[in-house]
């Protein structure tokens, strides 16, 4: 029996993650679930699984949580030292699916465990990129990535031998503007940007999803996890999401991963790690698909995208304000406070006010991530919102 923790829970990436854990009783037990709102959502998960421990992130909602699960066995903690400490617990596989950098803490503590981790929470990564992949070697940990392309390219990579590879490529729906004018996008809402055509996912990413910064933000989560320099990492615009990533080695022979877009399918990858689980994921139906269409992204009306491609190349530090700039602005994008095409206009005024070279410790990734955010509402300011 595996036991399993589950860092954000009650997310898109979470419910999906307990969906399969709940199918197999025989096979999981699960040790710690955390949320960080949503009290209702913790406390139904925590009394199905009969988890260990639930932690809710938002300290003033520890009685709400407490109530919900009287009469349970399960332990109730709340606040953010909490989070980490859940994470800390020891269970054989953690699922890291908090969304932003609020998850850094906590997935590296799963690190620092020396059990197998699997990250779906990319913005730890792009942020804390050297020094998670770091901590994983030296505590012994796996890490998997969950990320549908890293996924992919992971089942692709021959790891045994990095230098018969010339290229990755991963590919991008495009997302709901795909085919949008610049102009047209000038007045999306955020209902409409966080319909996604063909993935189910939480809010911010998306947000992300729509301005290819998700794209952008995955080129430098796979220079952190697969062993090849920047300029080997590329996209594709692949509007079916098909096919989620392509290894091209030195032979001319391309490897790539296909499947039907749903994320239960590279959570179990992650689960079964190194063997194979099943799932009730709808099979892929090539004839029903009919074609499979491909294009370049296209960087004037997605600059989100060039923005994070140039920082493959700029270092750690770069990548800290770029992930904590678009962390502001998708969140004031989905307040209503700026338009869609500000997004990246104020990723990229915080990424040309200042480059803090690279961060050696955590403490300095934190505090370029709070400047960045500080300069990112300032930009916002700068442009009326
Ligand atoms: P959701 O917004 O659906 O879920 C986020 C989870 O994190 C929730 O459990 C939420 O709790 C919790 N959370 C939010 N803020 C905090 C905080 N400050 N501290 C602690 N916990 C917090 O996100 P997704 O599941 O969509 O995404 C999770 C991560 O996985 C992201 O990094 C995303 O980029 C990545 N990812 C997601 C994919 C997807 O298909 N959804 C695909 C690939 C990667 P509460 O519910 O209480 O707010
Ligand atoms: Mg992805």
């Amino acid at each position: 029996m595996k036991s399993v923790s589950i860092l954000g829970a009650t997310g898109s990436i979470g419910t999906s993650t307990l969906d399969l854990v709940e199918r197999d009783r025989e096979a999981f037990r699960v040790v710690a679930l955390t949320a960080q709102r949503d009290v209702a959502g913790l406390a139904d998960a925590a009394r199905r699984t009969g988890a260990e421990l639930a932690v809710i992130g938002d300290p003033a909602l520890y009685g709400a949580l407490k109530d919900a699960l009287s009469g349970s066995a399960t332990e109730v903690a709340a606040g953010e030292d909490a989070v980490v400490e859940a994470a800390s617990r020891g269970a054989d596989w953690t699922m890291a699916a908090i969304v932003g950098t609020a998850g850094l803490l906590s997935t590296m503590a799963a690190l620092r465990g020396g059990r197998t981790v699997a990250l779906a929470n990319k913005e730890s990564l792009v942020s804390a990129g050297a020094l998670m992949t770091d901590a994983a070697k030296r505590h012994g940990a796996t890490l998997l990535p969950v990320d549908s392309e890293h996924n992919a390219v992971f089942q692709c990579f021959d790891h045994g031998a990095p230098g018969s590879i010339r290229k990755v490529t991963l590919t991008a729906s495009g997302g709901p503007f795909r085919d949008w004018t610049l102009d047209a996008m000038r007045s999306v809402t955020p209902a409409q940007a966080v319909k996604h055509p063909n993935w189910s996912m939480g809010a911010k990413i998306s947000v992300d999803s729509a301005t290819l910064m998700n794209k952008g933000l995955e080129l430098i989560e796979a220079f952190h996890l697969f062993p090849l320099e920047a300029d080997q990492f590329d996209a594709i615009v692949h509007p079916q999401s098909v096919i989620h990533a392509l290894v091209d080695y030195v032979d001319g022979s391309v490897l790539a991963h296909l499947g039907s877009p749903d994320m239960r399918t590279p959570i179990a990858h992650c689960l079964a790690w190194p063997h194979r689980m099943a799932t009730p994921c709808q099979r892929l139906d090539l004839a029903a698909v009919g074609r499979l269409d491909f294009r370049a992204p296209d960087l004037e009306r997605f600059p989100a995208f060039a923005l994070a491609k140039d920082i493959l190349a700029e270092g750690a530090g770069r990548a800290v304000i770029l992930n904590a700039a678009n962390e502001v602005a998708v969140g004031a994008f989905l307040d209503g406070r700026i338009g869609f095409l500000d997004i990246a206009l104020i990723v990229r005024k915080a990424l040309d006010r200042y480059d803090p070279g690279s961060p050696s410790c955590l403490e300095e990734v934190f505090a370029i991530d709070v400047e960045a955010r500080a300069v990112a509402r300032d930009a916002m300011e700068t442009i009326g919102a």
